[in-house]
């Protein structure tokens, strides 16, 4: 935690602690000519900002860090956003649905609040004490970010980004976040893949209150195509786990992993069902702390697709809660 090493030329991985049960993030510094980018920033703690005091002091040979770059606007990696952009006095990049989502989902507007979380999930058959004994409030997201940047420079999919002699390819991304942000550089073989691909755990896939209807896990399979051209040997540097190779299989994977599940649920639907009742058909085990918000959140994902794809029908129950069951 809290060092470099470089992982490939002219590239170098820093990880730093979370305080969750997914224990660290990955963050990458690209060398820049003169300066260092740095993709994605840690969590906003006096730790990872003692830890970055100490990188900045240490590791960069001489060089600044001249360009921030954030993925996606969840806290570990939008985090210390705010912080690095004033005292490095720059302007961060990142798309736009990130940047916007960051500041509705620090003041609780635009359906981010608890509030919403709460009785949606309650739509879906969640006890609301359940959630509240997780400690799931309003606040903690802004914790983790405080201050945000308020301003940006907008990077869109399709951008090409010079960063030293090489050009970085963003990738945009659906289901995990609202417009996340990978990078590609095509000559030298690697991806910054951010959220979007993980090595070992699968991405989360959720709905949430500000679009209940939606099919995030549908937008996630279609943009996890975007990188199946990706050549085998490509070098992926996730946010999470170790660096690894071989795309292809991996989408393979997580392809299989989704269907897989789809398919359990749909068979579990021949009766009327909400998603608190199914959560230990996906989850073995019982989810007391903030965890169950994701686990509603990727429950409700699979069971819109399936709705979203006719193989089941969602009905509201006598009491108002919505079920599902097989269409057919
Ligand atoms: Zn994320």
């Amino acid at each position: 935690m809290g060092t470099t090493q470089e992982v490939a030329p002219g590239v170098l991985w820093v990880r730093m602690p979370l305080p969750f049960a997914l224990d660290h993030i990955n963050l990458w510094l690209v060398a820049d000519g003169p300066h260092w980018t740095l993709v994605d920033c840690g969590l906003a703690t006096n730790t990872t900002r003692a830890l970055w005091d100490a990188i900045f002091a240490r590791d960069l040979a001489g060089r600044s860090v001249g360009r921030v770059i954030v993925t996606h606007y969840h806290p570990d990696h939008i985090g210390l956003a705010g912080w690095l952009s004033a005292k490095l006095d720059l302007v961060p990049w990142m798309t736009k649905g990130e940047f916007l989502t960051a500041h509705a989902a620090c003041h609780n507007v635009g359906g981010t609040g608890y509030a919403r979380v709460r009785d949606f999930f309650a739509r879906h058959g969640l006890d609301p004490a359940r959630l509240e004994a997780a400690g799931v409030k309003d606040g903690n997201y802004r914790r983790g970010v405080e201050p945000l940047p308020e301003t940006f420079r907008r990077i869109r999919h399709g951008d090409h980004i010079a960063i030293g002699d090489d050009s970085w390819r963003v990738i945009v991304g659906y289901g995990h976040a609202p417009e996340h942000a990978a990078l590609y550089d095509e000559c030298a073989g690697v991806l910054i893949s951010g959220d979007m691909l993980l090595p070992r755990i699968s991405t989360n896939v959720s709905v949430w209150p500000v679009e209940p209807d939606g099919d995030p896990l549908g937008d996630f399979l279609e943009s996890i195509d975007r990188f199946s051209d990706l050549d085998a040997d490509t070098l992926v540097l996730p946010s999470h786990g170790r660096p690894f190779r071989g795309v292809p299989a991996r989408i393979s994977e997580l392809k299989a992993h989704h269907a897989e599940r789809l398919e359990k649920l749909a068979r579990v639907c021949d009766r009327e069902r909400t998603a608190a009742e199914l959560l230990p058909t996906l989850f073995r085990r019982e989810f007391t702390d903030y965890q169950l918000m994701f686990a509603m959140g990727e429950m409700i994902a699979h069971l819109n697709h399936l709705w979203h794809g006719g193989v089941l029908r969602r009905v509201a129950g006598p009491d108002g809660t919505w079920r599902f069951v097989r269409a057919a």
